[in-house]
């Protein structure tokens, strides 16, 4: 049976790209991201020309990534992909934008990363289609200008804050993904059951959809696991209290805050008696860099109402006193 050696095969890297959606309308949640995107898609269409760059930011595994290749698909063109960090010299960047065919997808992930030589030489190529390549050193240096076929640019960040000036300008079009309500990650839990070959009950999927911290990429994890614990501890149907289950073996709390939350929460709380302090300091606490702390933490605890961010620094609300099972004092905010 050719569906379970693929199965075996697989690791969880390649099931998350199956569970991809692959086009606009497989996209779940997000709708006005959509028809944002939908528009700015179908009027390039019209007009026969290339869509304007389009940035995404928001926090990671809500879909930027997913979002850059559906682009791409509605499109009918390629994708090409790269990242930030892999852009250190404006050669990189150079050598992948000569190589871009017309119409083609440049997706570049973590753009915030991007190096100053090669943020600069993107501003042209997003501007003009051409770029400048400077060729020798010191007062004999000549730059050779080079034409680049049009093209898309798909930028995602997760901190749209941190890019510069003059780079958000040359976005034609910037869409902020926000975290998914329950209903919409319960719908894509269900598709993702599907194409799984998974038997997820609604109550089950409501109970998953819960605690994936609102965010597609969790929840699909989430599936896997409890679906593990289905296969090997019961029937491989997953009902309400086999996902329950499975959860609390894998320390998933009520909220779906993850190892890295708690820490957070905990430090602010018991370790700063609730702050106000800074973020480079609770992230020394914890032994993370700053940037995982306000890019990957920060917002979902924000949005859960644990902690405000004020001028003087993170403070931790009531809720978040009671999340750790304490009193919060009376000056805790609400
Ligand atoms: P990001 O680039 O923002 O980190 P990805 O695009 O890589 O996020 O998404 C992570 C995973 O979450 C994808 O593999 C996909 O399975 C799932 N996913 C994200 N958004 C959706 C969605 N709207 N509908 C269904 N699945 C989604």
């Amino acid at each position: 049976d050719s569906a379970v050696t693929a199965e075996f095969v697989a690791g969880d890297g390649d099931i998350e790209a199956s569970l991809r959606p692959t086009s606009l309308d497989d996209f779940i949640g997000q709708p006005r991201v959509r028809e944002q995107l939908q528009l700015v898609l179908a009027g390039a269409k019209l007009r026969g020309g290339t869509p304007d760059h389009v940035l995404l930011s928001g926090p990671p595994g809500l879909g930027k990534t997913s979002m850059a290749m559906i682009i791409a698909a509605e499109l009918g063109t390629a994708l090409r992909l790269t990242s930030g960090p892999a852009l250190e010299r404006a050669g990189d960047l150079a050598a992948m934008l000569s190589n871009l065919v017309e119409g083609d997808v440049l997706f570049i992930d973590e753009i915030h990363r991007i190096a100053r030589p090669a943020e600069e030489m993107l501003y042209l190529a997003m501007e003009d289609f051409r770029v400048d390549v400077v060729v020798g050193k010191g007062p004999g240096a000549t730059s050779i200008p080079l034409e680049v076929a049009p093209f898309t640019l798909v930028g995602a960040t997760t901190r749209s804050g941190a890019l510069t000036g003059p780079l958000r300008d040359r976005f034609g079009f910037t869409a902020h993904m926000d975290f998914y309500d329950p209903p919409e990650l319960q719908r894509i839990l269900l598709r993702s059951a599907g194409i799984l070959g998974v038997q997820l009950g609604a109550e089950a999927s409501k109970e998953i959809a819960g605690r994936s911290r609102g965010t597609p990429r969790i929840a699909n994890r989430l599936l896997r696991r409890v679906r593990d614990y289905a296969d090997v501890r019961a029937d491989g149907i997953i009902t309400r209290d086999i996902a329950r289950a499975a959860l609390a073996v894998y320390d998933v709390d009520q909220l779906g805050l993850d190892r890295l939350d708690r820490a957070v929460l905990s430090a602010l709380v018991r370790s700063f008696g609730g702050g106000p302090v800074g973020v480079s300091t609770l992230a020394v606490a914890v032994g993370e860099e700053p940037s995982t702390v306000e890019e990957v933490c920060e917002p979902f605890l924000v949005r859960a109402g644990m902690i405000a961010r004020t001028p003087r620094g993170r403070v931790a609300t009531a809720a978040a006193w009671e999340q750790l099972g304490l009193t919060a004092p009376p000056e805790a905010a609400a």
